[in-house]
């Protein structure tokens, strides 16, 4: 038996559009208006609720994933870089247009500086 030490499946995944509260910073995050709400607006984290697909919500890792790096697109817009603590896979989130501009800043400023993604 694996017991899993974060099993508190009491909040839906991050990748479904309706309010929820961060797992970590822990405050709460409206129904996006535009765009799947798939991140945390505050702190930027997401969830791995995804397997192969974006929203496909197939992936039983359900790891908090960390914004890392941020890629900007012409036509997709900012991008957010994450990596998975729980089981290291890289995914792309598109930034949601009340995302947290500063801290996407920061972390672009941060990148810039050298840190190798
Ligand atoms: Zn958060
Ligand atoms: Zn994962």
């Amino acid at each position: 038996m694996n017991q899993d030490q974060s099993e508190q499946k009491n909040t839906h995944p991050v990748t479904i559009n309706e309010g929820f509260i961060c797992e970590k910073c822990k405050k709460e995050n409206p129904k996006a208006t535009k765009t799947c709400r798939n991140h945390c607006k505050f702190c930027l984290y997401s969830k791995h609720v995804d397997d192969k697909v974006p929203g496909d919500r197939a992936s039983t890792c359900l790891g908090l994933m960390e914004p890392l790096g941020i890629d900007y697109n012409s036509k997709k817009g900012y991008q957010i870089v994450y990596l998975c603590r729980k089981c290291k896979k890289r995914a792309r989130n598109i930034a949601a247009d009340d995302d947290d501009m500063d801290l996407i800043t920061k972390i672009m400023q941060r990148q810039n500086i050298g840190f190798d993604f």
